[in-house]
C-alpha cells in the first residue's frame, strides 16, 4: 500500500507537496487548501491599493501545475478535525481522508485587506473592494508598523503621494526590537522623507466600521480618518488544531507545539510548520520554506524508520518594501552600520525592484505556474545573504 501524506494549507504546504511529490514517487500526497491557488502574501500590499502590475493575476498561483508526478493530487476544502486515532482529516463538508503522516500548515489569521476570504469565489471583489476604498479616502490611517503596515504606507504614497497617510505603532520603533535600532530608524526616516506621518508608542485599540471617523488612540491623540486599516501582527489558524488534538497542543500563543524534529509532541506522525509552530523566530515565508526542507527530509526518514533531523534556525533577515522601487532593505541579527546598508542596497539593485514581479511572474519555460519562480526566488535570497560578512546566526530557539 502506498503510503499517505496529508497537507493542510496551501502556501509553503504547497512548496512541501511539490517537494514530496518529486522525493517520494510512491507515496500518495494530497494538498487541502481552501482555494486552488496560493495567495503571495508579499504580494498583497500592492495588490489590495492597485490594479498596477496585475497581481490579481499573478499573484494568485494556481496548483493545476504543482504536481510533476501523478502521485500528488490536490483538493479544494477546510480540513475542520483531525481524528488521531483513526488517522484520518475530516473536511467542512463531511469528506474524510486517511493519512500515514499529516502537515500541518494553516498560517495565520490576519485582519482588513490581507483577510483573503476562503470561499475562491468572494477573493476578486475582496481586492477590488479594498482597492476602491484606497482610492476613495484621502486620509489613512494604518494600524501597525510591522513590515505589513510600511509596505501598505510605500504602496500608497507611490500610487497617491498626496493622500495623508498615518502609521500608529505600539514599539518605539517600527518593526520590533528583533531589528537593529539602526535599521529600524531608516525604515521610518524613509517613510517620513515621503510624508508618512509615523506615530510610535501609542495604539489605536478598536478598528472603527468602514468610513470617516475621528480616531482615538490609547494616549488620548485623536487622528481624523476617512479609512482605518488594521495592519497588525496576525494570530495562528490553529482552532481546529486545539479542537482535535486538545488544548494542550498549544502554548498561550495559540502556536503549536513542537519537538526540534517539527512532529507534534505526542503525535509521531504529525509534523507542523510555517506560521503556527512555537519556534521563537519571526515567521516569515522564508522560515516556512525551512521548514518544509526538515519535515520533506523527516517525513521521508519516518517513512524508512532512520533518525530524523532538528530544525536548527534560519537567518532572521527582512526585506521591505516601501513602493515600487524606492527603498528595499534587508537586515541581519548584526550591528547595523552605514556599511551594511551600502550591502543592502545590493540586494535592492539586485532583486528588490522586482520582488513582487518576480515572487509571481509566471514560468514560461516550466510552465509551472511561478512555482519555480518563487523557489528560486526565495533560495536566491537565501544564498546572496549568505555571502555577507557580519552574517549573525539568530539567536533564538525553541520556546
Ligand atoms: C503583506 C505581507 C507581506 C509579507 N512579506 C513577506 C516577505 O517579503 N518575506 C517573507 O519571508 N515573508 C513575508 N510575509 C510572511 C509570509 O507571508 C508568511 O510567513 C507565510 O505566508 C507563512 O506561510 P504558511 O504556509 O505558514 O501560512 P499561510 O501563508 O498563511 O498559508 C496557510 C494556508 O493554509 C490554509 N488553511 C488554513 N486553515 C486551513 C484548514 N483548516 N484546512 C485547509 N487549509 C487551511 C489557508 O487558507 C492558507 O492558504 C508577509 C506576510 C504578509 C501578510
Amino acid at each position: 500500500m502506498p503510503k499517505k501524506i496529508i497537507i493542510v494549507g496551501g502556501n509553503s504546504g504547497a512548496v512541501l507537496a511539490k517537494t514530496l511529490n518529486a522525493k517520494l514517487p510512491d507515496a500518495q500526497i494530497t494538498l487541502i487548501n481552501p482555494r486552488p491557488y496560493a495567495v503571495t502574501l508579499p504580494t498583497a500590499p500592492r495588490m489590495t491599493v492597485t490594479p498596477d502590475n496585475d497581481l490579481l493575476d499573478t499573484g494568485l498561483i494556481p496548483f493545476n501545475k504543482l504536481f510533476s508526478n501523478k502521485n500528488g493530487t490536490f483538493v479544494e476544502g477546510l480540513v475542520e478535525i483531525i481524528k488521531p486515532n483513526e488517522k484520518v482529516v475530516v473536511l467542512a463538508d463531511g469528506k474524510e481522508f486517511p493519512y500515514d503522516a499529516l502537515v500541518l500548515a494553516p498560517g495565520s489569521v490576519w485582519e482588513g485587506p490581507v483577510n483573503f476570504p476562503e470561499d475562491p469565489k468572494e477573493v476578486h471583489a475582496h481586492v477590488k473592494s479594498w482597492r476602491g476604498q484606497f482610492e476613495k479616502a484621502q486620509r489613512i490611517v494604518l494600524v501597525g508598523g510591522g513590515a505589513v503596515g510600511l509596505e501598505f504606507a510605500g504602496e500608497i504614497k507611490d500610487t497617491w503621494p498626496k493622500k495623508e497617510v498615518t502609521i500608529v505603532h505600539g514599539d518605539t520603533q517600527v518593526l520590533n526590537s528583533t531589528y537593529p535600532a539602526g535599521f529600524r530608524k531608516a525604515l521610518a526616516d524613509d517613510l517620513s522623507k515621503r510624508g508618512v506621518n509615523v506615530v510610535v508608542n501609542d495604539y489605536v485599540d478598536e478598528i472603527p466600521a468602514a468610513g470617516p471617523a475621528t480616531v482615538t488612540t490609547r494616549r488620548g491623540s485623536t487622528i481624523e480618518a476617512d479609512l482605518v486599516v488594521p495592519t497588525r501582527g496576525p494570530r495562528p489558524r490553529t482552532e481546529f488544531v486545539a479542537r482535535s488534538l486538545g488544548d494542550t497542543t498549544l502554548d498561550q500563543r495559540k502556536q503549536i507545539k513542537v519537538k526540534p524534529t517539527l512532529q507534534l509532541l505526542d503525535h509521531p506522525e504529525i509534523f507542523a510548520m510555517g506560521d503556527v509552530i512555537n519556534y521563537v523566530e519571526q515567521k516569515t515565508a522564508m522560515k516556512a520554506s525551512a521548514h518544509g526542507g526538515v519535515v520533506a527530509g523527516n517525513i521521508v526518514a519516518l517513512f524508512a524508520g532512520k533518525s530524523l533531523k532538528p530544525y536548527k534556525g534560519s537567518v532572521e533577515m527582512i526585506v521591505v518594501t516601501n513602493g515600487k522601487s524606492l527603498f528595499v532593505s534587508a537586515s541581519f541579527l548584526a550591528e547595523y552600520s552605514p556599511r551594511q546598508e551600502r550591502r543592502t542596497r545590493v540586494h535592492r539593485d539586485a532583486m528588490g525592484h522586482h520582488l513582487r514581479s518576480l515572487v509571481c511572474a509566471y514560468d514560461e519555460v516550466q510552465d509551472t505556474h511561478g512555482w519555480d519562480d518563487a523557489r528560486v526566488l526565495w533560495a536566491l535570497i537565501g544564498f546572496s545573504l549568505k555571502r555577507y560578512e557580519g552574517l549573525q546566526p539568530p539567536k533564538l530557539g525553541q520556546a
